[in-house]
C-alpha cells in the first residue's frame, strides 16, 4: 500500500481525476492511496474523503505563504490534517494566508508539514545540503506540527537516504496532469488571467509528457521506504479523527457512522 501525497485536481491547477495516479505508477487502485493538495482549498480533498472515506482519508492543501517585503510571489507549503484540531487549523491558514514567520509562530497541531514544492520556502535549501532537515524540522515541530520530507520522482537515492537520516520522508508526486490530457492541460494555462504562469508552462517533471515514464522509474525508491510502517501510523491517527467527530458530530454523523467501529485495517507488512 502506497500513499502518494501532493496530488493536483481541477479545483486548482490540475487535471488529475480518478484512477490517473494508478496509471502514472502501474499499480492497481487498492493499492494506493492519493492525497489530494490543490493550492489554497481542499474541494477535491473533502470530496474524496466523504465519498470514500476509507480509500482516500485524507484532508489536504498546498497553502499559500504570504510574501514578505519587496518579495512580490506566494510561496506553497504542502500540509495534511491528520487531526481534528489539523482540519481547523488548516481552514484558518487558507482563509487568512501567514508569511512564513507568522506561519512558524502559530499553533500547527494536527498537521503534517511537508517539505513542499519548488516554491517552498524549504525546497532548495533542503535539496542543496539535507543536513538543513533538522533544524527546519525543529522550527516545524515547535508548532505542534510533524514534518516530512517530500522526495519527488526526480529526487535521487542519495538524497532520499540523506534525508530519511533526518526526517519521515515521503515518495510524493506534485503530479498535475498526465500524458493523455496534456494538450487539455496547455490550453487551460493559456486561459489563466496570470500572464507570468500562461508563459511558464509546466515543468516537465510534474507531469505531462513522459511523467508515467518517470514515475515508474521512482519506484524503486518506494520500497526503500517504510510507506507500510506510516500508513499504520496514519491509521491509527485516523481514527482517533473518527472517534472525535463520532462524539462531536450530530447533524453530520452519517459522514462517520460505524467508522469507529470499523477502523482501517492495518495494510500488508
Ligand atoms: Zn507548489
Ligand atoms: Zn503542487
Amino acid at each position: 500500500m502506497l500513499i502518494m501525497p501532493h496530488v493536483h485536481s481541477q479545483y486548482s491547477d490540475g487535471l488529475i481525476t480518478d484512477g490517473d495516479l494508478e496509471k502514472a505508477l502501474g499499480v492497481p487502485a487498492d493499492e494506493i492511496v492519493p492525497i489530494f493538495m490543490d493550492h489554497g482549498m481542499v474541494y477535491e480533498a473533502v470530496r474524496r474523503h466523504l465519498g470514500d472515506f476509507r480509500r482516500h482519508p485524507f484532508i489536504a492543501s498546498e497553502i499559500y505563504l504570504r510574501p514578505r517585503g519587496g518579495d512580490r510571489k506566494h510561496s506553497h507549503l504542502s500540509l495534511i490534517a491528520y487531526r481534528p484540531e489539523g482540519v481547523r487549523n488548516l481552514f484558518r491558514l487558507i482563509g487568512n494566508p501567514p508569511t512564513l514567520e507568522e506561519l512558524l509562530s502559530s499553533d500547527l497541531s494536527g498537521l503534517l508539514v511537508g517539505s513542499g514544492c519548488m516554491s517552498s520556502p524549504f525546497y532548495g535549501g533542503i535539496r542543496e545540503d539535507p543536513e538543513r532537515i533538522p533544524l527546519i524540522r525543529e522550527e516545524i515541530e515547535r508548532t505542534g506540527a510533524v514534518f516530512f520530507v517530500e522526495a519527488f520522482p526526480w529526487d535521487n537515492r542519495q538524497f532520499i537516504s540523506a534525508a530519511r537520516k533526518h526526517a519521515r520522508v515521503l515518495l510524493s508526486s506534485d503530479l498535475h496532469v498526465l500524458d493523455d490530457d496534456f494538450d487539455a492541460y496547455q490550453v487551460m494555462l493559456l486561459m489563466r488571467p496570470d500572464e507570468g504562469r500562461r508563459s511558464s508552462p509546466l515543468h516537465p517533471l510534474k507531469g505531462g509528457k513522459g511523467f508515467a515514464g518517470k514515475m515508474a522509474g521512482a519506484r524503486p525508491y518506494l520500497t526503500r521506504l517504510p510507506a507500510a510502517g506510516q500508513l499504520r501510523e496514519m491509521n491509527g491517527w485516523l481514527v482517533e479523527f473518527c472517534a472525535f467527530r463520532e462524539r462531536q458530530t450530530t447533524s453530520s454523523r452519517h459522514w462517520w457512522s460505524g467508522c469507529a467501529a470499523r477502523p482501517p485495517g492495518n495494510p500488508p507488512g
